[in-house]
């Protein structure tokens, strides 16, 4: 699986603990240091006059102080689904986002540095669960039922119905927009991004072991990535998928290019693209992978984080969403500059408290369940060993929460970081979880095998985008190896 970290490398990588991430840290100020001293790069005519509200929301959140949101604030973004009225960006493509002389000189100073050990992902995390003769088997042991993955089967048959002709997906259920469904299923989302839909859709297939070469659904599974991959916009900095819409290039160097979705989209579509290209090393997918990846390495604000628009100082929730997308490009060997992973520990110190066991959006906090789970994940992701004391106390916070009947981004997180440390914290909340995914799944008519919950933002993302995110969530069993659990690290074929 991970050929790039052999069992040795793995002991010498735990062993060397907390010193290794004073280097860590060390090294993330010398690359903000390095990176600095770049020229500034602009976007033209983003819609940043208006940054976005903050989209985490707890329903049920820890003790806190004067840290109260209004209705609208908690409205659009919790997973990341664009807002559509900030208007119609217009972007330079030409002029290139990185300098590439800054980041050579300190990826070779963090090769260098990275001999004290890998600090990249564990040995487990990996995808050999997505395979269609052991997943039963693997969700059995590891605490899925008969139930749950019948209800990923039935979700995903939904999600299949809800294909468009393109073989794209889209939050909205109306007759213009999905003839498929056309309003047949209530609580349709109010979001353009195709690739976003689309990414989403891709992956509870992807999770449940089914390719464009495996299973029933290779059919589904091949539309839906070469709907993205021509959606890819090339540009100078890599592929950019956050659903570009009419191009014109009226005079040369001016491109104007319509937003319909942001870094979210973008992260979302690469990493199905990565994900899927790391399970089948399909050489069609191969170059698209690698042009989405590049465009999220560009695209790093110089202080470590990503936000919704390239280069923009980064909050939590968009950032950890690039790093899932770049994981799997490690999965996929697909080349991802060292110094992305160092800067990207960098911004997670920027938004962390109790040494790193909780985070905040853009500032640290320790009152911000879902964001701590996303923190902790994406901590686990750039490789936190196990027994590194704030990310078990994280953990154990965590675990001390119940899965939350109108937060499924929190229950998704949650249960992610829960299931790769295990032990008593998961086995409390897996059943818990699994059980209210069971009971809440529609059964009737064109909603047969969908899920919706009244959440705050889910006018936005809607039934597509509940749906994904339950079935995402019951996937957790076999969709990513446990990255800690001992029978699971160490097993690379
Ligand atoms: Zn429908």
């Amino acid at each position: 699986m991970l050929g790039w970290l052999s069992d040795s490398e793995s002991s010498s990588w735990l062993a060397s603990g907390v010193a290794h991430l004073a280097v860590v840290v060390l090294l993330s100020l010398l690359v903000i240091t390095q990176q600095g001293k770049g020229p500034d790069w602009t976007l033209e005519g983003t819609a940043t006059s208006e940054l976005p509200q903050e989209l985490d929301i707890e329903l049920n959140p820890m003790p806190s102080v004067g840290d109260e949101l209004d209705s609208e604030s908690m409205a659009p973004k919790a997973m990341g689904l664009p807002d559509l009225e900030l208007g119609t960006p217009s972007v330079d493509i030409t002029q290139p986002m990185l300098t590439p002389t800054a980041t050579a000189s300190v990826d070779a100073f963090a090769t260098e540095m990275l001999d004290i050990g890998n600090p990249l992902a564990s040995a487990g995390g990996g995808l050999e669960g997505r395979n269609l003769d052991n997943r039963r088997s693997l969700a059995l042991a590891g605490g899925g039922s008969e139930s749950s993955e019948a209800a990923v089967e039935a979700g995903l048959k939904w999600l299949a119905a809800h294909q468009l002709e393109d073989g794209s997906w889209t939050f909205h259920l109306d007759a213009e927009h999905c003839p498929q469904c056309a309003g047949k299923c209530r609580n349709p989302g109010r979001i353009d991004s195709s690739t976003g839909a689309t990414g989403l859709a891709l992956l509870c297939f992807l999770g449940g072991g089914y390719t464009q070469h495996e299973g029933p659904y290779q059919e589904v599974v091949s539309k839906g990535l070469y709907f993205l991959i021509n959606k890819m916009l090339l540009t100078s900095e890599g592929g950019d998928l956050r659903d570009s819409q009419e191009i014109s290039l009226p005079f040369a160097r001016q491109a104007s290019v319509r937003l319909r979705g942001d870094m979210y989209s973008h992260a979302i579509a690469s990493l199905a693209l990565c994900e899927n290209y790391a399970m089948t090393r399909d050489s069609n997918i191969a170059g698209p992978a690698q042009k989405a990846i590049d465009f999220i390495v560009n695209a790093q604000n110089e202080l470590g984080g990503w936000r919704y628009e390239p280069r923009q100082p980064g909050d939590l929730s968009v950032t950890g969403w690039q790093l899932m997308a770049l994981k799997s490009g490690v999965l996929g060997r697909l080349d991802i500059p060292r110094h992305v992973w160092y800067r990207a520990a960098e911004f997670l110190d920027s938004v962390q408290a109790e040494k790193g066991a909780t985070y905040g959006y853009q500032q640290p906090s320790s009152t911000r369940p879902s964001m701590t789970a996303v923190g902790l994940y994406s901590r686990m992701m750039i490789g936190w060993p196990e027994e590194h004391p704030p990310l078990l106390k994280g953990a154990v916070l965590l675990a001390k929460e119940h899965p939350k009947d109108s937060n499924m981004y929190f229950n998704y997180y949650t249960s992610q970081v829960l299931h790769h440390v295990g032990g008593a914290g998961w086995r409390r909340w897996n059943p818990r979880m699994r059980n209210y995914l069971v009971q809440t799944q529609a059964e009737e008519g064109h909603e047969d095998g969908s899920w919706y919950f009244d959440e705050p933002w889910s006018d936005r993302g809607g039934r597509l985008y509940t749906t994904t995110l339950a079935i995402l969530t019951l996937e957790v069993y076999y969709r990513y190896m446990p990255m800690y659990q001992s029978e699971f690290v160490n097993q690379a074929p």
